[in-house]
């Protein structure tokens, strides 16, 4: 069956799209991949650069265990195939910022084969992308073309730094999840630590590839493995923002369908991103395409991993999304949607963990995922620099349980608390913010109102959802501090209603 809200209507009929991306992410590793040299941001220019990295001549390159032990990591979380016997090989091309003349990659035997994401939509339900492969290979280094007018300068920090491919199936089927994608597996490589996930620096990056096709033409694809039911694709080069990679993709399936539509042919080729126009232009096409002219890198021997190592390293990870969200929902009874929210950065799962203990979980969840959310992003902190700590929540959410004070005057109470003005129960004092449940009080205040608004009450006693009027009084009189509960029943009692 055709999913109607993935269709894109052009002037010719009905469109899809059809997306696979290739993530590149960082290893979160202080050494390079193939060199003892430093790896991090700010260092000046050329400052981490071993001579390996430099391509002097006679260097030779030697495998940095950690970064395969990440990779492999990484691999366990993406649910994929680990294979024992992987290799490198060389990459060929001609560019100033790659002193080598190659890159090393692994392009026949990757470390890591077929494997499966779950990513979650926006409203909660969740599809599968599956993962093709991932590899490790060298970044190359950074040609400075602003230093000055009439030269380019050359930056060989980054030349030599392990980055971890993932390359996906032709899976996603709107620019929604291929951003949703690339968010579930940043989550899943900062919670396995092997990537910081700093897309900003540029540390996860992604190549997104865009073909469109007619109703009907990917589910034959899909049936029959044959990709040539599938449209031309395009590849738009490092685009490293969620919002950037929705725009790319609407600007390119737009551009697509217009070419089909006009009786043009899409062309295979690599497009850049620009931002500033929110459009996508060609980079090359394939017929000046590099030939790589790949081959086994002699420098270096097949790596062979030790099966107990890789079993070590699958009983060292720790609870992953999926498996934490699960957690969750059956032990607090959150919704799918409630733990998605929580489980998409670890802090904030933990944080929630923290303030629920006892607590209304459902309550809690709100608080954490609403409120401080939306404060914590207001100021710019992560949850783990948080003002507010998982104490402060559990508090507010008793005073809400104990029936002391509504949600509404919560929100109050909340914003004092963001304010500095101490902890929930002290400012409810302080305030004198508890609410009123006093039946005494509250009846003399209804008497009251009754007396002085008879038309009001004669009019209730005939329509009695018009009682939500005297409620609203009631809440005026009392500045919002009457338990509603006890409202209600004094109000029914005292008109003579039910
Ligand atoms: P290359 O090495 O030339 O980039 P790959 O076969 O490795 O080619 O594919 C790269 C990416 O392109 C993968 O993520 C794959 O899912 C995606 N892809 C392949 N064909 C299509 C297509 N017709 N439409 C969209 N994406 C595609
Ligand atoms: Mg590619």
């Amino acid at each position: 069956m055709t999913d109607t809200s993935k269709l894109i209507v052009g002037r010719t009929g009905s469109w899809e799209m059809v997306l696979g991306l290739e993530i590149h992410a960082q290893v979160a590793s202080k050494a390079k991949l193939f060199s003892g040299a430093a790896v991090g941001f700010g260092a000046g220019p050329n400052e981490q650069v071993s001579l390996v990295d430099a391509a002097m001549p006679g260097m030779l390159p030697v495998i940095n265990r950690f970064c395969v032990e990440q990779a492999v990591k990484t691999g366990l979380g993406l649910k994929a195939q680990i294979n024992l016997r992987s290799s490198f090989d060389r990459k060929n091309y001609f560019y100033p910022d790659l002193p080598q003349g190659y890159q090393i990659s692994q392009f026949k035997d990757p470390v890591v084969g077929e494997g499966e994401v779950i990513v979650e939509h926006d409203d909660g339900s969740t599809f599968t992308v599956r993962i093709e492969r991932l590899h490790l290979e060298q970044d190359a280094g950074k040609s400075l073309h602003d230093q000055d007018p009439n030269a380019t300068y050359v930056d060989l920090n980054r030349a030599g730094t392990a980055l971890m491919e993932i390359v996906s199936k032709p899976d996603m089927r709107s620019s929604a999840e291929a951003a949703a994608y690339v968010k579930k597996v940043r989550t899943i490589l900062v919670y396995l630590g092997t990537c910081d996930g700093d897309m900003e620096k540029g540390n996860l990056r992604a190549d997104v590839n865009v073909s469109v096709c007619r109703p009907g033409a990917y589910e034959k694809f899909r049936e029959t493995g044959d990709f040539s039911h599938l449209g031309t694709r395009c590849e738009i080069k490092n685009v490293n923002s969620y919002r950037y990679i929705q725009q790319a993709i609407e600007y390119e399936a737009r551009r697509q369908i217009e070419i089909i539509e006009d009786g043009g042919k899409v062309v295979q080729e690599t497009r850049l991103f620009d931002p500033s126009k929110i459009e996508t232009r060609s980079m090359r096409s394939k017929e000046e395409a590099h030939d790589y002219r790949y081959f086994p890198d002699p420098d270096l021997l097949p790596l062979v991993l030790d099966p107990a190592w890789v079993k070590r390293i699958e009983d060292s990870l720790p609870e992953l999304p999926d498996a934490k969200k699960a957690r969750l929902q059956s032990q607090y009874g959150l919704s799918a949607y409630d733990a998605g929210v929580l489980i998409t950065e670890q802090a904030r799962a933990d944080f929630f963990e923290e303030a629920a203990k006892g607590r209304d979980a459902k309550l809690t969840s709100n608080w954490v995922t609403n409120e401080l959310a939306a404060r914590l992003t207001g100021s710019g902190q992560d949850i783990e620099d948080s003002p507010l700590k998982p104490a402060d929540i559990a508090e507010l959410v008793a005073l809400i349980e104990e029936g002391v004070i509504s949600s509404k005057i919560a929100k109050d109470v909340f914003d004092r608390m963001w304010a500095g003005e101490g902890g929930a129960r002290a400012i409810v004092e302080k305030q004198g913010l508890q609410q009123v449940s006093d039946t005494g009080a509250l009846e003399k205040i209804i008497e009251d109102l009754i007396a002085a608004n008879p038309g009001q009450a004669a009019a209730v006693v005939e329509k009695p959802q018009a009682v939500g009027w005297f409620v609203g009084q009631v809440m005026k009189a009392t500045g919002g501090k009457a338990n509603p509960g006890t409202v209600n029943q004094l109000l029914k009692a005292k008109l003579g209603l039910e």
